[in-house]
């Protein structure tokens, strides 16, 4: 795995097993990842046990929390996935997947309006 950063979201993420999480992180860094939280709590509600460095974006698009403060992440992991908002290396970029699809509508809708 070449060298990323991965950002592990804490509530109902990484809580949902904190044994399995754990693992999963280790073998991310066995694997050369870096692997951090950013969590939307605010610092007065501190993660007691998060296996390495915790980042509190307070409540701010975690996306937006990461450009302001310099934390580029490669991979987000996260339950509730419109907490991170868009991030700066993809905004105005569509997945090729969605260009296809919608070159795939064009086309049947270009078929449906020939006849
Ligand atoms: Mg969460």
């Amino acid at each position: 795995m070449p060298d990323i950063t991965v950002a592990i979201d804490y509530d109902e993420t990484f809580t949902t097993c904190r044994k399995t999480w754990t693992a999963v992180i280790e073998l991310l860094r066995q694997s050369g990842a870096n692997v951090i939280c950013i969590s939307a709590r605010f610092p007065n509600c501190p993660i007691p046990d998060f296996p390495g460095q915790v980042y509190y974006a307070c409540g701010q698009l975690k996306g937006e929390y990461a450009e302001d403060n310099g934390i580029k992440v490669d991979v987000w992991i996260d339950d509730w996935p419109s907490c991170i908002g868009e991030v700066a290396h993809r905004r105005g970029v569509q997945s090729p997947q969605s260009v296809q699809r919608r070159q795939l509508f064009n086309r049947m809708m270009a078929g449906l309006t020939k006849s």
